[in-house]
This record gives structure tokens, C-alpha cells and sequence, in this order.
């Protein structure tokens, strides 16, 4: 049997005595969309801190594709396939959509800078920012600044930033907050088209987005799971409703 592509194990995670994670595990399957949900201060964006190497848990394990990863830090989970699209913008608005997947795209080369004006790989790159475009929905825009995009263009390019990593599993950090109803079923197909081959982990906290998308999905509550697999199943799950409902 194949490991699943990311996995939590009896993950703990304690802030001065105040534990966030408590004795979370969670599996990951390869190809799936998975939501992690659960009202605020539920430890949603601890966990994802510990999933993406940005915190270290005080206990357990996390696993990428079966090898124990909690040590390791971010940058090299992402040469592993794992990368994380941050609400916090990395984009840069006076730049076009292209030179801004560029940028990204020549970041981590580790080739010497003076290959990077070489034909072939600039050729190379000409390709893969076509590919990133078609895939996030920007070719259209790709000569339109950053700055002068809407909310859910915006995010499309945030995870077209990620996709510059070549990641097989990618985490998005609530992709609808802040959007109306427009840029909402933007994202949703956004997510549905880059989830092709990938394994996707989000926080979401629209309920209607997370059925749209998530195969199946983890309910934290006071940093624990109170539920998990498929929507239909999770959504009836008395304490899962509890939770919502004390809230
Ligand atoms: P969520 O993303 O579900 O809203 P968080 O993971 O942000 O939840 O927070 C879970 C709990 O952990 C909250 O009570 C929060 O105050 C606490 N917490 C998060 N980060 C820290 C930190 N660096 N130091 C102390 N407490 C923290």
C-alpha cells in the first residue's frame, strides 16, 4: 500500500503551556482535496504551520509521503513537493502577472546567474509561465499588473506563485477569504483545475465552498479532531454540529 502524501501523527503542539494541537492525527490521500474546518482559534493555522515545516511540534510526527518531515524546514519541504499559498500576498503589484511568475519561477534556480539569459532556459521558462497561466486562468491577463487585479484574479496568481514550486501537495490558506459571491466560484474552479494531479490541504470557512470541494475533510475543535472523512458523513456528525452551533 502507498503511504498517504501527507500525514499527521499524535501531532501536539504547546504555546507556554497552552496547547494548540492536541494528539492530532491525520491521513492525506494522494489526489485529494482535504478541508480542514472548525471555528476560530479551533488550531487550524497551527496545524497548517506544522503540515508546512513553519512550526515545530512539541510531539509527534509529520509525514510527506511516508518520510518523517517535522524536523525539516520549509524550504525544504518544498524541494520534498509540499508548498503552502499564503494569504499574506507575495505578489508584486507593479509587475505584470508574467513577470511576477518570473520572478518566481528563476527564484530557485540553482543555476548560475548568467545561464539564466540563456535561450534554452529562457525558453524553458517561456513554456512552464504559459503552462502556470492556463492553469490558474490568467493568460488573458497576463500582461495586466498585479495591482490592478480583482480579489479572485489575485489569489489565482498567489497560487500560481505556488505552482512555481512544482508542488504535489499544495496548502492553501483559506483561497475564498475576503470574496464575494464573483470571485468565490472563481476560486472554486481555480482550486477544482490545480487539484489535477496534486493533493490539496485547505483551511476553508465557507461551508458551501468545502462541499463543492473537499473529498473529505477534518473538523478540529480546542485543537483536536472531533470528526473526519467525507462531508456528507462529517456534516451530520452531532458533535460537529455542537461545535458550529456553540459558536
Ligand atoms: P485557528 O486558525 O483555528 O483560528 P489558531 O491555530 O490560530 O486557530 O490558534 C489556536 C489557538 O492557539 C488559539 O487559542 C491561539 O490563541 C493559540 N495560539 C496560536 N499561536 C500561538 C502562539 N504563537 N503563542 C500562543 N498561543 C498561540
Amino acid at each position: 500500500m502507498t503511504a498517504p502524501a501527507l500525514q499527521a501523527i499524535h501531532l501536539h503542539k504547546d504555546f507556554r503551556g497552552f496547547t494548540a494541537t492536541n494528539d492530532v492525527t491525520l491521513d492525506v490521500h494522494e489526489g485529494e482535496i482535504h478541508a480542514v474546518i472548525g471555528p476560530n482559534g479551533a488550531g487550524k493555522t497551527t496545524l497548517f504551520n506544522l503540515l508546512s515545516g513553519f512550526l515545530k511540534p512539541t510531539s509527534g510526527e509529520v509525514r510527506l509521503f511516508g518520510e518523517r518531515v517535522d524536523r525539516l524546514p520549509p524550504e525544504v519541504l518544498v524541494r520534498r513537493g509540499l508548498s503552502r499559498s499564503f494569504q499574506i500576498s507575495s505578489v508584486f503589484p507593479s509587475m505584470t502577472v508574467r513577470e511576477n511568475l518570473a520572478v518566481a519561477l528563476q527564484a530557485p534556480t540553482h543555476l548560475p546567474r548568467q545561464f539564466w539569459t540563456s535561450e534554452r532556459v529562457l525558453a524553458e521558462f517561456d513554456d512552464r509561465i504559459n503552462q502556470i497561466l492556463e492553469e490558474v486562468g490568467l493568460s488573458d491577463l497576463q500582461y495586466r499588473l498585479a495591482a490592478d487585479l480583482s480579489h479572485g484574479e489575485k489569489r489565482g496568481l498567489e497560487i500560481g506563485l505556488s505552482l512555481t514550486q512544482d508542488p504535489r501537495v499544495l496548502l492553501l490558506d483559506e483561497p475564498t477569504s475576503g470574496m464575494g459571491s464573483e470571485g468565490i466560484e472563481r476560486v472554486i474552479s481555480l482550486v477544482r483545475r490545480v487539484a489535477v494531479g496534486r493533493t490539496v490541504v485547505m483551511v476553508e470557512h465557507n461551508m458551501s465552498v468545502v462541499a463543492q470541494l473537499a473529498d473529505r475533510i477534518t473538523v478540529l475543535q480546542y485543537g483536536q479532531v472531533i470528526a473526519s472523512g467525507p462531508y456528507e458523513q462529517v456534516r451530520h456528525d452531532p458533535a460537529v454540529i455542537a461545535a458550529y452551533l456553540g459558536h
